[in-house]
């Protein structure tokens, strides 16, 4: 399996490890962006992420440990927590901000991912929806949680709009799981906690592995240490190209361009009324960015 190693980015003092977009992989079926948080222990709350705007993807928040806030600009308000699934439809523009609860854990362990919406449902009216316990598919040797998708026959509820999955694997420790796999869709596996393999290789914690295409069943096994757990996302080849620029996912720069003014110019994505402090503000947008220069 192509492997490819998490890439730290501080988010204003909150240290995330991206695994998509990267140079080696743009995306995995619809997916566009990945990101992993913690596992993290604190007193004070870590994440405080100001009102800002995104328009043509969904964004899934999945949480393993802590909690997590959520306030947008249709006025939602929505905790989430491991087992629930927060499931936000940009469609043609919303913002939304995210903050550690005042009353939590003072434990975070999240991923947090972007799904690019196709050409023809991209301008949709925005939507959030937050999905209660999801379906759980017992697999000999552990078991999946369905985030989103299917898994063995099991379908989970959730707004989808073109062929995806996402789960979260886990495997009892010295055991091995078969994870049947749907025909024709891109896979990517990432270890989350514990030491699996899989056909015998060790699998390193928050990698991205990009499972060959034609697997059938993906076979991984826990050490005999204890459980392991790891995500699974695919999706039928997305088969469209997409500009990424900031929180948005477009078609051309000039929509890029016309979606950072409307956000200067507080049109479009509205207002996160709930959020008690400044939104962020759009860095600047440059149109056809220059390489950068090894030699300089
Ligand atoms: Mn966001």
């Amino acid at each position: 399996m192509q492997v490819i190693p998490p890439r730290e980015t501080d988010l204003g003092g909150l240290v995330v490890r991206r695994l998509l977009p990267r140079a080696a992989r743009r995306t995995i079926g619809p997916w566009c962006f990945l990101d992993l948080v913690g596992p993290l222990s604190f007193r004070a709350p870590v994440m405080d992420v100001p009102p800002h705007p995104h328009m043509g993807l969904q964004t899934v928040s999945w949480l393993l440990e802590g909690e997590m806030l959520h306030k947008d600009s249709l006025g939602s308000e929505a905790l989430a927590r491991p087992g629930t699934l927060n499931l936000m439809t940009s469609g043609r523009g919303i913002a939304h901000s995210e903050e550690t609860p005042a009353t939590h854990s003072g434990r975070l362990h999240a991923a947090q991912l972007w799904v690019a919406l196709p050409d023809v449902d991209r301008d949709i009216e925005p939507a959030f929806d937050a999905y209660g316990e999801r379906p759980i598919v017992d697999l000999a040797g552990g078991r999946a949680v369905v985030i989103l998708g299917e898994v063995g026959g099991v379908r989970a509820s959730g707004r989808t709009f073109s062929p995806i999955v996402a789960a979260e694997l886990t495997i009892d420790g010295g055991a091995e799981i078969a994870v049947p796999l749907a025909r024709g869709f891109e896979h990517g596996l990432v270890p989350l906690t514990g030491a699996c393999t899989s056909a015998g290789d060790p699998l390193a914690i928050d990698h991205l592995y990009v499972v060959e295409p034609e697997t059938g069943t993906l076979r991984l096994r826990a050490g005999a240490g204890g459980t392991a757990r790891a995500l699974l996302i695919g999706g039928a080849p997305f088969g469209e190209e997409i500009l990424m620029w900031w929180n948005f996912v477009a078609r051309t720069t000039d929509e890029m361009a016309a979606a950072r003014e409307d956000w200067q110019a507080r049109r479009r994505f509205g207002e996160v009324t709930r959020y008690a402090g400044d939104r962020l503000e759009a860095p600047a947008f440059h149109a056809k960015p220059v390489p950068a220069n090894p030699m300089s």
